[in-house]
Formats: C-alpha cells, sequence, structure tokens
C-alpha cells in the first residue's frame, strides 16, 4: 500500500510542477478564466488520482482526489473547487456506476466543496486554511466510510489508512503546492523589478533598452518611421533642495503619470534614469513626433502637482526630438541626436521642443 501511495504522490508532485508553470505569470484566482482552467486541471488530476486508487480492501478504495479539490479552493477560490468537484463526481459515477458507494463519494465531494469554500474566504493563515480543511475533509469522509463499511474490523483498517494518506500525502502536496505559489510569487518580483521603475512605475532603463532594440529592427524590417522624445525636468535640482527629495520624488511620480496620459496607447513611456524620460514613438513622422513633444510640454506646464495637503507647484521640461530617417538616416545614432536637440532645449531657454529639420 506504501509504494501505491509513493506512485501517486510521484504523480501528484510532477503535476503540481507543471500545473505551477502554467501560472507562473499570473496566479489562477486573479480572473474567472484562470479559476475555471485551473478547476479543470485539478478536476482532471483528481479523475487521474481515482484511476490510481489505492485498494484497501476488496471492496474499498482511497486516493488522494478530495485533496485534489481542497487545493484547487485554496489557491482558486470556489470556481475552481466547483469545476473540480463536478468533473469528479461525473468520473466517479461513470466508472462505478450509480449505486450506494458513488452516491456516498458524489455527497462527499459536495459537502468537501461547501465547506472548504467557506473556509478559503477565512481571514487567517493559508496553513490554517490547510490545517481546518485537512480535518473538515477527515471528518467528511470519516463519516461516509462508517456509514459505508458495516465490519468493525474492515472499519477500522479503512479509517486507520485514510488518516495516514491524509497526513502524509495531504501534507505533501500541501508543502509542494505551497513551494510552487512562493517561486511563482517570487519569479513574479523579480520579472516586475528587472523591467520597472521602483518609484514611478513606468519601463526601467533596461526594459527601455529591449522595447527600443525591438522597435529599431521593425523598423528596419517594415520600413517605417521611428521617432524619440527625450525628456528632462528642468531646474530639478533647485525643486529638491526648495521643497526636500520626497517632495522631488512626489512630482517625478506625478509626471509619469502624466506622460502616460499625454500620449497615444501604443507609444512607450519609461524612466531612463534620475529626472529623465523617454518616449518612444513607433510609425511616427517627425512633424507628428514634434506636435506630441509639443502636447507633452503644454500638458506638463498646465499640470498642477500637488506636493501636500496646502502646497502645489508647476515644472517645466525640455525635450529632444530625433526621427529615422527623417532627421538622422542612421538608426543607431538617433538617441545621441535626441539628446543633442535636449541639451539644445536647455541651452536656448528651456521649456521648449527642440529637433533637427
Ligand atoms: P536642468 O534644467 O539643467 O536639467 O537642471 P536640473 O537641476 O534639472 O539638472 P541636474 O542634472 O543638475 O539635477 C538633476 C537632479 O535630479 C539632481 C538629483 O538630485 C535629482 N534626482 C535624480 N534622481 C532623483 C530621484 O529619484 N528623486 C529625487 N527627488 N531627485 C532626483
Ligand atoms: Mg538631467
Ligand atoms: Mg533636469
Amino acid at each position: 500500500m506504501y509504494a501505491d501511495l509513493l506512485i501517486n504522490l510521484a504523480f501528484v508532485i510532477s503535476f503540481l510542477s507543471i500545473t505551477g508553470q502554467l501560472f507562473r505569470n499570473q496566479p489562477m484566482n486573479t480572473t474567472y478564466k484562470g479559476q475555471f482552467l485551473g478547476g479543470v486541471l485539478f478536476g482532471l488530476l483528481g479523475i487521474t488520482l481515482i484511476f490510481f486508487s489505492i485498494k484497501v480492501t476488496d471492496t474499498t478504495i482511497m486516493d488522494l482526489r478530495n485533496f485534489a479539490v481542497i487545493i484547487a479552493i485554496l489557491y482558486g477560490g470556489w470556481v475552481s473547487g466547483v469545476t473540480a468537484g463536478i468533473m469528479i463526481i461525473i468520473a466517479r459515477i461513470f466508472i462505478n456506476g450509480v449505486n450506494i458507494s458513488s452516491i456516498t463519494a458524489v455527497i462527499t465531494i459536495i459537502l468537501l466543496v461547501m465547506v472548504c469554500s467557506y473556509i478559503s474566504r477565512l481571514n487567517i493563515t493559508i496553513v490554517k486554511k490547510f490545517i481546518y480543511s485537512i480535518a473538515s475533509n477527515i471528518i467528511i469522509v470519516f463519516s461516509a466510510f462508517t456509514f459505508l463499511v458495516k465490519d468493525t474490523e474492515k472499519l477500522m483498517t479503512v479509517l486507520t489508512y485514510y488518516g495516514a494518506i491524509s497526513l502524509f500525502g495531504g501534507v505533501i502536496m500541501f508543502y509542494i503546492s505551497e513551494y510552487v505559489a512562493r517561486s511563482n510569487e517570487n519569479y513574479r518580483f523579480l520579472k516586475e523589478s528587472a523591467e520597472r521603475d521602483f518609484l514611478t512605475g513606468l519601463n526601467n532603463v533596461r526594459q527601455f533598452d529591449a522595447i527600443w532594440n525591438t522597435h529599431v529592427q521593425n523598423a528596419i524590417d517594415r520600413e517605417e518611421r521611428l521617432s524619440i522624445l527625450l525628456i528632462d525636468i528642468d531646474h530639478f535640482k533647485h525643486i529638491n533642495d526648495t521643497y526636500g527629495h520626497p517632495v522631488g520624488d512626489i512630482v517625478l511620480k506625478e509626471l509619469g503619470k502624466v506622460l502616460i496620459q499625454s500620449t497615444r496607447s501604443f507609444d512607450t513611456v519609461s524612466r531612463n534614469g534620475g529626472e529623465e524620460f523617454s518616449i518612444i514613438l513607433p510609425d511616427c513622422p517627425n512633424s507628428q513626433a514634434r506636435d506630441i513633444a509639443e502636447r507633452v510640454r503644454k500638458a506638463v506646464e498646465k499640470h498642477t502637482f500637488n506636493v501636500s495637503s496646502s502646497q502645489s507647484i508647476t515644472i517645466t521640461v525640455s525635450i529632444g526630438v530625433a526621427t529615422y530617417p527623417d532627421t538622422d538616416r542612421d538608426i543607431n545614432s538617433l538617441i545621441e541626436q535626441a539628446d543633442e536637440y535636449l541639451y539644445k532645449a536647455k541651452r536656448t531657454g528651456r521649456n521648449k521642443v527642440c529637433s533637427a529639420d
């Protein structure tokens, strides 16, 4: 029996690792689609576990299928649980037909889904949710076996084995699920930190580079235009010196929002460092890029930055614009040219847009 249990566990562990890969970028409980898909996968796991059941006596089989339902609910919510539960119920009836044993199994699953869905909504730690779910499962399953198995000696064997399976198998399943969930969380956190600027939530310079290279390749392949705006806050040091660094941070954050609001959905806004931002404008000729830059400049100039409940300030930006191939036939020096014209804007009075003709 213990060999069977190990085979079951090996199967469950591989399943949980593969499922974890599918939900690496987004946890299964974030959308109804994810919850349903998760439910289907755990339903399939439950059904497979029925096929790999451990034979305890001539007439009774037991397996970890209830744990597939418990894990589906704890990580996906009730939608996952109901989906997995319905699939397991249908499979159970197909496999054994309608008899007192399969009807009891169906009632067991329905009760389990209801109780665990309730537990999953409680405001307690995941470990407690798991312990309560396992305890409820043991109570429900023990009641079912007590109802089904009349021979006391046989019943004792069945209860002992199920208790052992619940503790050993259940704990390992929970441990692996938590391990997969935590490593996915770490993966998402690291991916986010590698791509996003912590302060503004915009792309950071590394992500800017990656996106820029893709656009450069696209512009060459499709013979399209490509424009870039480099934006630098005017006298930002003065804002830090006058109001303090934290106020400077609020301004940077708010400016990020203004830039997003004054550009098109397919433009890419990044914070390239310090108080320097950029906007990539794909398939955009120089005249239009200048118009957009001018729109951005005016939007910033008009915006009041509420830096505290009693204080608001205004800022201005200087913008350098360059366009391939309109202002520069060499796409590899486009950023340098934009930078050159940003400094021309700074030198000739600030709060203005400059570009080569
Ligand atoms: P210019 O008009 O010539 O651009 O003048 P400036 O003062 O904006 O330019 P400068 O390069 O002299 O100063 C940039 C300042 O930006 C200095 C630095 O303290 C500030 N800064 C850079 N990163 C941050 C940040 O994350 N938060 C805050 N609050 N300030 C920052
Ligand atoms: Mg600067
Ligand atoms: Mg500046």
